[in-house]
């Protein structure tokens, strides 16, 4: 029987676990395989890592890795799949958004052939949702062309794949993007996202900012690109003018006059260049983070499960 870890990374979620919980029991019952329960503590500061310990005492499916900060829950992901020993592993989120029993759909593509199955929910036409959907459609057009329209949370993959994002090691990512960018045959299983269950979305306007720039740098050079661009535009356009004001000097005798347009251009170009210096400096501090080799996350505590030696 097919072995399917479930990976749920958890901050703050006190209130959601018992119901997260029963449903994954009744999706568990259903089914004809085997499960894992693998909760990621993501640095919690309320009752949420309690309570995994006692859902782990009375249930031996349920394993936990409690980090030892919030690492956010991307890295949370990364530490489920290098803990999992499932022939597939899914993520789901712990404020039930994303409807536990969609699982099963998941499972029958996979069990179709698909290496990658991708929960995409439906998004109506007039949703707002104005920002993300900008995300995904750069996200689409310039680091990662498979990436769905509306975008995703949910995955399933194989073992195949698992073991190649495991092998990437990657820091600063989306594991999303790590997915999608190893190829593998891919399939797309649409979904109605519901809402919350309970308490507010842990996504701050930080972590949503830091993911953005981590899916371009590490997925597309396109913001490299532009800055070339732009350098040769401005100096080309510079070249000319430069021209035009000699030949005007030399042979009609004018000078040009004006501290104000002078002011114009001075200020626009180095605020030009001060903006892609930061682009640079992104790229750079990922570069010296990544050479650091400090790990992506840290493990405090293995509960319902053994610490896994080195493979
Ligand atoms: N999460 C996490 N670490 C974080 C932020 C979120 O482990 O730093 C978890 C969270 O507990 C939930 C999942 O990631 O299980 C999705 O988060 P949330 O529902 O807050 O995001 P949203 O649905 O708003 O995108
Ligand atoms: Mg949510």
């Amino acid at each position: 029987m097919a072995l399917i870890s479930v990976i749920i990374p958890i901050y703050n979620e006190e209130e959601n676990l018992s119901v997260l919980y029963q449903k994954l029991n009744e999706i568990a019952i259903q089914a004809e395989y085997d499960f894992e329960f693998i909760f990621i503590d993501d640095g919690s500061s309320d009752g949420s890592l309690r309570i995994i310990r006692e859902l782990s005492t009375k249930d031996n499916r349920i394993k936990a890795l409690s980090l030892s900060r919030n690492f956010g829950s991307h890295s949370a992901c990364l530490a489920g799949l290098m803990y999992s020993n499932g022939d597939v592993c899914t993520f789901i989120s712990a404020d039930l958004q994303d409807p536990p029993e969609l699982i099963h759909r998941l499972i029958n593509e996979w069990r179709s052939g698909y290496e990658v199955v991708i929960g995409v929910r439906e998004w109506k036409k007039d949703s707002g949702q104005f920002f993300q959907r900008l995300y995904y459609r750069l996200v689409r057009k310039f680091a990662l062309k498979n990436m769905p329209e509306s975008g995703t949370d949910v995955f399933l993959i194989d073992r195949k794949v698992v073991n190649a994002v495991i092998s990437m090691g990657e820091k600063n990512t989306s594991i999303f993007g790590l997915i999608l960018w190893s190829g593998f045959s891919q399939k797309v299983v649409y979904y109605k996202k519901g809402a919350r269950y309970k308490g507010a979305s842990k996504w701050t306007l930080g972590k949503k900012i830091k993911l953005f720039i981590d899916t371009f740098v590490s997925f597309s050079y396109y913001p490299l690109r532009v800055m070339s661009f732009l350098g040769i535009t401005i100096a080309f356009t510079g070249f000319i003018y430069a021209l035009i004001v000699i030949a005007a000097r030399l042979f009609y005798s004018k000078t040009i006059e004006g501290w104000t347009s002078l002011m114009v251009v001075l200020l626009l170009v180095s605020g030009v260049q001060m903006i892609l210096l930061g682009v640079l400096g992104e790229y750079l501090w990922r570069n010296f983070d990544e050479s650091r080799r400090r790990p992506p996350f840290i493990v405090k505590d293995f509960i319902g499960m053994e610490e896994k030696k080195e493979k």
